[in-house]
């Protein structure tokens, strides 16, 4: 199948009131370009570099979203344009994404990224982490950044239940913060790739972030390995 084809089958798979973000990392600007022009609006990539190199080199009505781990030191390169920071995991990176949109003169969305999966390497809050983070509520001093819902990675696994499992923490966990500390507008729930995002979708996900079933398979070659 050809690049659009398979755009158009997992536009297909996906049901009203989910957004695709398609992951393009590793992948390049023509690449990107082609589902442009087939009508895509939202690309998800890791690093901020090459985030910054492919807006640069693409029309600006792209919405780019970081989906990455996100050292504070680079949140310079994308604070003028990105819309959503998917990969909050510290306090620190939330003052840094907060400063970094006043410089810009900019309100920046961003979610926490929950970690649930058995990797230990995974980042991420544990859900007591975020409780606790929240109820001491230093988040509420920054002024430029929207808290918009919780992203989750889970499980490299073909246990489906467990994946099931996880996803269903992070859905409540949603909800359980709404209702304390936010509004109606906490409400993006993204969590979901190419090999588990029907069974996220099962478990309310409302953004699903897939790169190889659109793009093929990733080459990171070999200085990336
Ligand atoms: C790479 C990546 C994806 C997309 O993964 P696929 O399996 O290619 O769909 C989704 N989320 C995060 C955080 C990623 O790093």
């Amino acid at each position: 199948m050809s690049l659009i084809e398979q755009y158009e089958t997992v536009k297909r798979s996906l049901p009203e009131g989910v957004t695709l973000v398609a992951v393009s990392k590793t992948h390049p600007a023509e690449m990107i370009r082609e589902l442009y022009d087939a009508g895509q609006r939202i690309f998800g990539e890791n690093r901020p570099q090459e985030l910054r190199e492919k807006y640069d080199q693409l029309p600006h009505d792209i919405r780019w979203h970081m989906i990455g781990h996100l050292q504070t030191n680079k949140v310079k390169y994308i604070a003028p344009f990105v819309e959503l920071i998917h990969s909050v995991d510290s306090d620190r990176l939330l003052a840094v994404i907060d400063k970094e949109a006043a410089k810009n003169n900019r309100t920046i969305d961003v979610l926490f990224e929950i970690h649930v999966a058995a990797e230990e390497t995974k980042s991420g809050w544990e859900p007591d982490e975020l409780r606790a983070y929240l109820a001491g509520g230093a988040w509420r001093a920054y002024t430029h950044i929207r808290c918009r819902g919780l992203m989750t990675v889970a499980t490299q696994t073909d246990d489906e239940a467990r994946i099931r499992s996880e996803f269903t923490t992070v859905h409540d966990l949603l909800a359980e913060l709404r209702d304390r500390y936010f509004d109606a507008t906490f409400d993006t729930l993204s969590m979901g790739m190419t090999h588990d995002y029907p069974i996220a979708i099962a478990c309310g996900a409302t953004m699903v972030r897939i790169g190889s079933k659109i793009f093929g398979a990733r080459n990171y070659g070999p200085a990336a390995q």
